[in-house]
């Protein structure tokens, strides 16, 4: 066994990597152990966002739109190409290469900051002792006075559509076709549906979104999802609602055909490819061994109090092993909290202000209540909104798409919610974020000064709208 550390760190994903990091950085003898393997099968530090996650689908989300702007919108403002051709290959390595820096960057970080990179399968003991397996099937151990669990997720398989090597895919394989799909078809409506869907949808494939809810983006606020559904139904995502999957079939050997119901009965579809993007299931089941006494809840996340202390003194859990939204900037938050509450200090985290982004085009983004959870609670609230189609720079860049909408406290006028359909809305909601992160009110926002032109004055215009006042648009009637 080598020397007692005093945190060993389980995944180096956004979770695992920042904690780690954080440690060191407060004077912790750290190791971070990381199983990912690229396809070299060399080790590749960043977890499921570096590798195939938040990274990789933004690169060709913007890849993607370009071409799109390309076909569709550059003659708008003046601009002619003879033609504009796709070269999948080239966005393909250049998605990669954006992975391969970002993850070699975590590798230089780690190293940087003396956190002693491991890589292999980690396992928890007993007393805070971990085994690591390297990939030659070498064992060694490892103890520490901290244990910090951040070993991820891993996508939802569904029996009705098992995966195959390229025909039913996750949203893994989906990042890494070699061909643009004539047909493509999504099970499931959510962020990565959408997100994905939309690569391939500009990139020329029709798709189809098999979603088994009879509401469209259940979590946000329904609004904005009822004008988000239109949009993309206009830009050519046919999004089916209510659809429930019954079975798959591969057709001789080069497509796959679907079953699914809904409330008019059960229906066929044929596609070329097949993306299964149901959701993620938390990695518990490898990770610690069964002495370990560690609570998992009835999902199978490790069960953690706000601060991410399991049931086992010393040991820690954070990121998408454990409860809240599976979304990176969450999981790295909690791995600040986690490394400076183990070096002594009171960190603390505000679970209710982690934003939410779908980035489609417009983006989705929005932080804080929804209306319909402020109708359900009984709060009485006030709503202040403006469209992007009368803002100035909207209609300069031809992006008038959406809406921003402030919800706020009726009496006491603090922002409880603000929701951003729009372009650059993962960018504009930080503005929110940081308002409400300071409890401010609606009137705060409304006294403050915009720049002019700038897609950020529809807050202030939205923030004004709250007390029926804003300059662009028609008051509301009283
Ligand atoms: P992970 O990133 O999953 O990292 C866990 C790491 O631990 C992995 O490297 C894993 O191999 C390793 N590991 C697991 N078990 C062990 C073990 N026993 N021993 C050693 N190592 C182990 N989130 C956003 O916020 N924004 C986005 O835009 C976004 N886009 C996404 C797009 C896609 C296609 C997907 C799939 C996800 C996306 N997410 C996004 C979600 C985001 O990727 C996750 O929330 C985030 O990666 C979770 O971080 P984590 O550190 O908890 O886990
Ligand atoms: P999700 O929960 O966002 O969406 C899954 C969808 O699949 C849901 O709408 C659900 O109703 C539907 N569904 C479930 N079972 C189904 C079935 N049998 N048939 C049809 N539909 C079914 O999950 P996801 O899109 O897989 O993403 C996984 C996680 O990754 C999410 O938690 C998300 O937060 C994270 N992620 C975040 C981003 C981002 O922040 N932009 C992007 C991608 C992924």
């Amino acid at each position: 066994m080598s020397d007692k550390s005093d945190v060993i760190v389980i995944g180096a994903g956004p979770a695992g990597y920042v904690a780690a990091i954080r440690c060191a950085q407060l004077g912790l003898k750290t190791l971070c152990v990381d199983n990912w393997l690229n396809q070299q099968g060399k080790p590749s530090l960043g977890g499921t966002c570096l590798n195939v996650g938040c990274i990789p689908s933004k690169a060709l989300l913007q890849s993607s739109e370009m071409f799109e702007q390309a076909n569709k919108q550059f003659s708008e403002h003046g601009i002619k190409l003879s033609s504009v051709e796709l070269d999948l290959a080239q966005m393909m390595a250049r998605k990669n290469r954006v992975v391969s820096e970002l993850t070699q960057g975590i590798a230089a970080l780690l190293k940087m900051n003396r956190v002693q990179a491991i890589s292999g399968t980690a396992r928890l003991l007993a007393d805070r002792v971990v085994e690591v397996t390297g990939a030659d099937g070498e064992k060694q151990k490892y103890a520490a006075s901290n244990v910090i669990i951040a070993s991820g997720s891993s996508s939802v398989e569904l029996a009705a559509a098992p995966l195959t090597d390229n025909l039913i895919v996750d949203s893994s394989g989906a990042l890494a076709f070699e061909e643009v799909p004539e047909r493509l078809g999504v099970i499931g409506g959510g962020v990565i549906g959408l997100e994905l869907g939309s690569v391939w949808r500009r990139l020329g494939s029709e798709v189809v979104i098999l979603e088994a809810q009879d509401e469209f983006l259940a979590l946000a606020d329904q609004q904005l999802a009822m004008e988000a559904k239109r949009t993309f139904k206009k830009q050519g995502l046919d999004i089916r609602l209510n659809a429930r999957l019954l079975d798959s079939e591969i057709i001789d050997g080069k497509q796959v055909r679907v079953t699914y119901q809904d409330e008019k009965g059960d229906h066929h579809e044929t596609f070329d490819k097949l993306i299964v993007a149901v959701g993620r299931k938390p990695n518990s089941d490898h990770v610690f061994d069964e002495e370990v006494d560690l609570l998992l809840d009835e999902r199978c996340f490790i069960h953690v109090d706000e601060y991410c202390e399991t049931s086992q003194p010393g040991v820690y859990a954070i990121g998408d092993v454990v409860r809240g939204p599976m979304l990176a900037h969450k999981g790295s938050e909690e791995g600040m909290m986690v490394a400076e509450r183990i070096a002594g200090q009171q960190a603390e985290m505000n679970y209710d202000l982690v934003p939410s982004v779908i980035y489609t085009h417009p983006e989705i983004a929005w932080v804080g209540k929804t209306e319909q959870q402020l109708k359900a609670s009984g709060e009485n609230y006030s709503v202040g909104s403006f469209p992007f189609v009368a803002s100035g720079r909207a209609k300069a860049q031809g992006d008038t798409t959406g809406m921003v909408k402030i919800l706020a406290h009726a009496e006491t006028d603090r922002v409880l919610g603000v929701h951003i359909m729009g372009a650059h809305a993962s960018e504009l909601i930080a503005q929110a974020v940081i308002a409400m992160q300071l409890g401010s009110s609606s009137e705060d926002l409304a006294l403050t000064v915009f720049a002019h032109p700038s897609l950020s004055e529809a807050l202030h215009e939205a923030a004004l709208a709250v007390d029926n006042r804003a300059i662009h648009i028609a008051p509301k009637r009283k």
